[in-house]
């Protein structure tokens, strides 16, 4: 879609009081052509199904009118754009929840918003009328709030929203009461006031809209699927009977290799614990977008289903698991950081972290987990946190006892992960069942030691901090990653490691080290063309994500740069690439400030296969060519474009008030297209 105005990023703030009037919201709505903007959102919606609709809208419209949110700058807070989208997040953060959460989180506590309670009132109406369409949810009919009337006041607005704000909460209060009453011992306890506890349980378990002939055939299909012991209200296990009738829009490497001979053989196969191939397939046919599309449930899927996962892997990867082998080496000291690197990243360098997968032998999966399984994980990882030698000890906080604030700060950090919605791979693949049981998150005081329980995998473990200081992140990542093997051993447990696969997990898009190493960095410079970025991180093998994960915009010229591969490559190699080409990219960014071409560009050719055994798919030898026109490439570039022009400062993320929502996005949704971003239909 063309957009509506030449240069987006300069639309007019309203400043006048005499602005929030009706008319001049109308004549905002025809000039910028909101309405056709928010049909078209509205179909997009409908097609992608985000489970997170807010934060999916949110990211549009900004980059659609680049804008960025900044609550310092106070003239960015008058504008037309900035009114549109806060009043647009207030709405849809209504119509998810029929509750008060957003509105308290992305408006209420801003005060500068009550300046703009008309206009947004205004706008709400036509907004939430899209969002209900969009997300069919029958809350957004309800919503309480009338249009407004041009003479209200803004105290007279104000004590309105007050007084919904009070109602609501009494409501919510009453409703959890009552629930505590009525729920069984240790069943369905899937609510809680945080919103981490909430979502979805009731409106059970809902097939998404992918094509009419396709979603005839997988309500039949799930008609038909004997129960599972592991369904839950939320989330029902498919058996699928024949080969899915795939669509086009149907991408992964998944849907790529699997063929109706290799179907009906392995159709019928279940893994000791219980996971079936339609198990492992189900997330790849409810979410076509995704690129790989299977999940394991245990450690018996790697040869159960290994057809299916070694095509998909060496897809991915560019790893061949029946030729190679994975090296995992976690000894830090290898690492060469000389004085000058050191000095350049303390330079440039805001943050640095490093993360990965660890899972233990004898339990299942998350997508697959039973409750014994996931609580017995629960009690083995606390064991092992309890065992953590002096300088990596803390404390582990099971989710469920936490309070929404104290989650909303952990979030805010980047330290926490989100429920997965039942749209996104996590939701889709069923681990985010019997939501928040047995999840939750250890932490040292200083949150430099981190790790999260029974999310993606049964344990990330992550080292992180402020500052460039590589190998001192790295050194304690590996401390802590030998201090949770050791803690588990001496429990009788082994972590789940291949020979030729490295350490295993949910995702075959996150095997062999499963490592992630990223800075933060602020590139002004090279942030004023994105495209030349991402061109010398694909040199380097090196993967640009936005400044609050995955698929999120670079916000004041802010990027993680990470290393791309998983597999094929050690730990220390990986660090060692992101090391290096992390230095390359400062010394591009300081010969562009300094007025020059940064010339200093490799010269490896940017469509070149990648060197060695790794890659996490972009560029790949063998795999890339013959997807081509079938499925997207893998995602490399996870990040959102930000329009040039626009002003650095607070993120202002999906749930406004500058909320920052880990992991709300998660690679784990390995969307085929990423590169793409948030194009509109
Ligand atoms: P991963 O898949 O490795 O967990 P995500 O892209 O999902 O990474 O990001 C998880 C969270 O970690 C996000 O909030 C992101 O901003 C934060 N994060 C990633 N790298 C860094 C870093 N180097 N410093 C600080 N925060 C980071
Ligand atoms: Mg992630």
């Amino acid at each position: 879609m063309d957009s509506p105005k030449s240069k987006p990023g300069r639309l007019t703030p309203i400043k006048k009081k005499g602005a929030t009037s009706r008319a001049a919201v109308q004549s905002f709505f025809e000039e910028h052509k909101v309405k056709e903007i928010l049909q078209d959102l509205t179909s997009d919606l409908a097609i992608n199904q985000p489970a997170d609709p807010k934060k999916y809208l949110y990211h549009k419209l900004a980059n659609f009118f680049g804008f960025e949110p900044n609550n310092q700058d106070d003239e960015d807070l008058r504008s037309e754009r900035t009114c549109y989208l806060r009043m647009h997040v207030e709405c849809v953060g209504r119509s998810q929840t029929g509750r008060v959460h957003f509105i308290r989180r992305a408006t209420m506590k801003d005060a500068d918003n009550i300046l703009f309670s008309a206009w947004e009132k205004e706008a709400t109406a036509l907004l939430h009328d899209v969002v209900a369409k969009a997300t069919g949810d029958a809350n957004g009919a309800n919503d309480e709030r009338s249009p407004t009337t041009e003479n209200q006041t803004q105290e007279e607005i104000l004590l309105e929203k007050i007084k919904i704000l009070e109602r609501e909460n009494a409501e919510l209060k009453k409703s959890l009461e009552n629930q505590e009453k009525v729920k069984p011992s240790n069943e369905k306890e899937t609510s809680s006031p945080s919103s981490n506890k909430t979502q979805d349980s009731k409106d059970g378990f809902k097939l998404p809209e992918i094509d009419p002939a396709f979603d005839r055939w997988l309500a039949e299909q799930l008609a038909a699927s004997p129960p599972d012991v592991k369904d839950t209200e939320d989330f029902k296990y498919i058996t699928f009977t024949e080969l899915p009738p795939f669509t086009e829009k149907h991408q992964s490497l998944m849907r790529k290799h699997m063929s109706s001979e290799l179907f009906e053989r392995l159709k019928g196969v279940r893994t000791a614990k219980g996971y079936s191939l339609s198990n492992g397939m189900q997330a790849g046919v409810l979410r076509p977008h995704l690129g790989v599309g299977f999940t394991c449930g245990d450690q018996e899927c790697f040869e159960t289903f290994k057809e299916i996962i070694y095509p998909i892997v060496k897809g991915w990867h560019g790893f061949d698991p029946e030729a190679q082998e994975h090296r995992s080496d976690l000894d830090a000291s290898k690492l060469v950081f000389t004085e000058e690197q050191e000095g350049k990243f303390r330079q440039y360098v805001k943050s640095t972290r490093v993360r990965a997968a660890r899972n233990i032998s004898g339990y299942s999966l998350p997508a697959g987990s039973s409750k014994e399984d996931r609580l017995a994980v629960e009690e083995v990882l606390k064991e092992a946190f309890g065992a953590l030698p002096e300088p990596l000890q803390g404390t582990y906080y099971p989710l469920g006892s936490l309070s929404s604030e104290q989650e909303q700060d952990l979030q805010a950090g980047g330290f926490l992960f989100q429920k997965p919605g039942p749209m996104q791979l996590l939701g889709a693949a069923g681990a985010g069942r019997d939501w928040p049981e047995g999840r939750g998150i250890f932490h040292n005081e200083a949150k430099t030691v981190l790790c999260w329980c029974n999310e993606e995998d049964q344990c990330r473990i992550i080292a992180m901090e402020d500052g460039g200081d590589v190998k001192g992140v790295f050194s304690r990542f590996c401390q802590l990653s030998e201090a949770i093997k050791t803690a588990a051993e001496g429990k009788g447990k082994a972590l789940m490691y291949d020979e030729r696969l490295g350490f295993l997990g949910t995702c075959p898009s996150n095997l062999g080290t499963g490592l992630r190493a990223s800075v933060m960095i602020v590139l002004p410079e090279l942030n004023k063309d994105p495209k030349r970025l991402e061109e010398i991180c694909r040199k380097y093998d090196l993967q640009p994500r936005g400044s609050s994960g995955e698929h999120s915009a670079a916000v004041g010229a802010k990027w993680d740069i990470s290393n791309k591969q998983r597999i094929g490559y050690s730990e220390v190699e990986l660090v060692q690439k992101m090391i290096d080409g992390v230095t390359q990219l400062i010394s591009i960014e300081e010969e562009l400030a300094a007025g020059g071409g940064g010339g200093g560009a490799p010269e490896r050719g940017s469509g070149e296969d990648l060197a060695g055994t790794g890659g996490s798919g972009e560029g790949q030898a063998g795999e890339s060519s013959s997807q081509e026109g079938f499925l997207s490439k893998p995602s490399v570039v996870t990040w959102m474009p930000v329009q040039q022009g626009s002003t650095s400062g607070a993120q202002e993320q999906a749930g406004g008030g500058g909320e920052k929502a880990a992991g709300e996005v998660m690679e784990g949704d390995k969307e085929a297209s990423g590169k793409d971003g948030f194009k509109l239909p």
